[in-house]
């Protein structure tokens, strides 16, 4: 690091020094104030609202599920959130983003992060179902488990600053882990928190956290693991896939089956979903609607493939279509390459029933389709 840059964040730090006890000294009585908590369930925004409440500050939470992702930011899902909740003693208000989260989702104002990720935009729309019960219960500020550094795409100072001020919540958001690295926000300036109890983590590392945990008496602390399927590669790529095809809105249906199975792009206007196990199978039937095709190998075990289409089918390309979407499906069915065996075909829609009796393509051939 250079002499310059060395000097420059001393500067900072001590900047930030002054600041930490200047905003202590206004300290007051903070009986009657509430606060909004984003709850994902996972370590970092449990530990922000215990740093809270200790101050005596009453807090509920708001957690939000995504089509991809349980609860808040990735490091929450799979973790339950109710049970949290509930150990933390505070009201807890489960809010789902369906539809809207989709429409943003295919363009992000502030575009995606290593895969299709929309963080900036996801927080926005999670800071905005936040401040609406903020606003319902009278909450002075919103507190979040956001480490600064964490996250390269929404964890920056930039980037938190962006969110704030599309969502009008500047100075009122609280990140208790990382506050005394941060300028200090309206809760503190105002004397309703103490800066000097806050925490001064940063970046990736778990290390902060889990001391806090120790402190805070936390056994078996959530682990950070799991995260939100949108910054998956392989499943960034369907969801591509699927934004590039799909004439209308994709449903949550059409998101859902992006979650299971194998999947293959047939031509433009369809694609095939295989499914890769027993509970694949049941899931892909549930998930099956009117105007699918629905797949399966009759004498043969094997899984059930469903036929998606993004418009109106052109029913000249159906014969290809079907035979194709049954030659991969019998790929992954208990067969040999140079044999036939009759595969199902049913569509609720056209009334259709019907066998085709076809030989399975070969590895290279079911390659080619592979989203
Ligand atoms: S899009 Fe980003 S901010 Fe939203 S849940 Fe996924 S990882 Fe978290």
């Amino acid at each position: 690091m250079s002499k310059i840059s060395q000097d420059s964040l001393k500067n900072d730090e001590q900047k930030i020094n002054e600041v930490n006890s200047v905003v202590d000294s206004n300290t007051q009585e903070n009986s009657k104030v509430k606060a909004v908590a984003l709850l994902s369930g996972g370590l970092d925004s449990q530990l922000a609202v215990r740093m809270i409440k200790e101050q005596g500050i009453e807090v509920e939470a708001v957690a939000i599920k995504t089509p991809f992702c349980d609860f808040d930011c990735g490091k929450g899902c799979g973790h339950k959130v109710l049970e949290v909740a509930t150990e933390l003693d505070i009201k807890l208000k489960t809010v789902f983003l369906g539809k809207d989260y989709l429409k943003m989702l295919k363009n992000p104002k502030y575009g995606y992060g290593s895969g299709m990720n929309p963080c900036i935009d996801c927080r926005m729309m999670m800071y905005d179902e936040a401040k609406k019960h903020m606003k319902k219960i009278g909450a002075t500020f919103l507190i979040t488990g956001e480490v600064l550094h964490q996250r390269p795409m929404s964890q920056n100072s930039n980037a938190l600053s962006i969110i704030e001020k599309n969502t009008e919540m500047e100075g009122k958001v609280l990140r208790p882990l990382s506050a005394k690295l941060m300028p200090p926000t309206e809760p503190e300036a105002r004397g309703l928190v103490k800066r000097s109890l806050l925490g001064s983590i940063r970046g990736r590392s778990r290390r902060g956290q889990l001391e806090l945990a120790n402190n805070f008496g936390i056994e078996d602390p959530p682990n950070s693991a799991g995260g939100c399927l949108l910054t998956d590669p392989e499943f960034s790529k369907r969801v591509r896939d699927l934004f590039r095809y799909s004439i209308t809105e994709p449903s949550l249906n059409d998101m859902e089956l992006l979650k299971i199975g194998r999947h293959f792009r047939m031509n433009s206007e369809s694609k095939l979903i295989v499914g890769r196990n027993h509970g694949e199978n049941e899931m892909l039937k549930s998930l099956g609607e009117e105007l699918d095709y629905i797949l399966q190998p009759t004498i043969v075990p094997g899984p059930v493939s469903i036929l998606r289409f993004h418009d109106k089918p052109d029913l000249r390309k159906h014969k290809l279509l079907l035979e194709c979407s049954s030659k991969i499906t019998l790929r992954y069915s208990d067969t040999l390459e140079d044999r036939s065996y009759e595969v199902s075909i049913t569509n609720q829609k056209r009334k259709l029933n019907r066998r085709l009796y076809i030989r399975p393509f070969t590895k290279n051939d079911v390659e080619s389709f592979r989203i």
